[in-house]
């Protein structure tokens, strides 16, 4: 009976997976493909960027619907997009119920997508428009997720550089996942990557990790990426190296075991020093030294002690949030498009 059962389950996986695989790319010109724009207080960047994205639109050969999600602006931001959904019927707005940072706000935007291909990119005009074309022909040819990899970080300041560079080379000695590196949010996926994406649950989400790890034939695509049109950076420093301890945390255990190995290094360190000081009181008897250095090793243990803490911290903070299961986000308003679209897959 055991057999029967997981021969059923089998079955009914493969029944699963083909079902998913024939969700590939249809033939160019048909199908439906989505734009998720997440939006945080972007009022000056969203008119000029519309209009941007509705040069591009108009030539592509099948139907679009561009999905903003506001991330909870705390500027005019809304209202545009409310503007912008009456004058555009490809239009639909999901309003979150407050900030929850990009990463979330993409995932909300993959949830309320209808695309056979979505396509994620900035209100910014960071992530040129005039690229969809291209994208799109790589999706027609078969890849899952197109990758866009920008030629040069000129733009940004050296530190900036420096440090990103040195969090790609540490994710990927750590064995953690390997991230390419320069390659931003900005991507096309198809439906069957979307629905990888959307089958991951956790709540710590470090989204260009998720998407290296859901795997698919993927290509890159070389681009430069201009300046901001408008407004400023939300990435300040401190946000940045919290998306960085948050990637590492996601992808990777081994900073655990880096607390163990330390542990044990010291240890034979200190019976080897424990040997030594034996040894030599009964050559030499003991003349009561060695104050200083008593306080520089309880000093040294005590702090390799908190940080092994800390670590095992950021580990034990991320189940917590975990364990709760709290809904990654919540909509306030969801405006959908007004347009019909034949093909469109109604949002589950
Ligand atoms: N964004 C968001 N929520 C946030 C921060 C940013 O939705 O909490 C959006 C923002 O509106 C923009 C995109 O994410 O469309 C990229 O943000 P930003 O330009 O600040 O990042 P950068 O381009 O500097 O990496
Ligand atoms: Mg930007």
């Amino acid at each position: 009976a055991r057999a029967r059962r997981g021969l059923l389950r089998q079955s009914r996986m493969d029944v699963l997976s083909i079902a998913t695989d024939m969700l590939g790319p249809p033939a160019p010109g048909t199908g439906l493909l989505s734009l998720i724009v997440p939006v945080y207080d972007e009022e000056d960047a969203l008119i000029p960027f519309h209009a941007r994205l509705c040069r591009t639109l108009a030539a592509l050969p099948c139907a679009s619907e561009i999905v903003f999600v506001n991330d909870g602006s705390r500027d005019r931001s809304m209202a545009i997009l409310c503007g912008l959904r009456q004058s555009d019927a490809r239009v639909a707005v999901v309003d979150l119920s407050r900030n929850f940072g990009k990463e979330i706000a993409m995932s909300a935007g993959l949830d309320f997508a209808r695309g056979d291909a979505v396509i994620l990119l900035d209100a910014d005009l960071q992530d040129p428009p005039e690229l969809i074309p291209e994208m799109l022909a790589a999706w027609h040819a078969g890849h899952d997720v197109v990758l866009m990899r920008r030629r040069s970080r000129d733009a940004e300041s050296r530190a900036k550089r420096l440090l990103a560079g040195a969090f790609y080379r540490t994710l990927a000695r750590l064995g953690a996942i390997e991230i390419p590196e320069n390659i931003g949010d900005f991507r096309l996926l198809s439906r069957r990557a979307v629905e990888a994406m959307r089958r991951l649950p956790e709540r710590s989400r470090f989204m260009k990790g998720l998407f290296a790890w859901i795997g698919y034939p993927s290509t890159v695509i070389d681009y430069d990426r201009p300046a901001r049109c408008a407004g400023h950076s939300k990435w300040t420093y401190w946000r940045l190296w919290n998306f960085a301890i948050e990637g590492i945390t996601s992808f990777s255990v081994v900073p655990l075991k880096v607390a163990s190995y330390v542990g044990i290094i010291t240890a034979v360190a200190a019976f080897a020093y424990g040997a030594y000081i034996i040894v030599k009181t009964l050559l030499f008897g003991d003349p009561a030294r060695g104050y200083p250095t008593l306080a520089v090793l309880v000093l040294f243990l005590g702090g390799l002690q908190l940080m092994a803490l800390g670590i095992i911290g950021e580990y034990l903070a991320r189940m917590f949030v975990e364990v709760k299961q709290r809904p990654l986000y919540l909509v306030q308003r969801h405006l959908a498009s007004t347009q019909q679209v034949a093909d469109a897959r109604p949002p589950s």
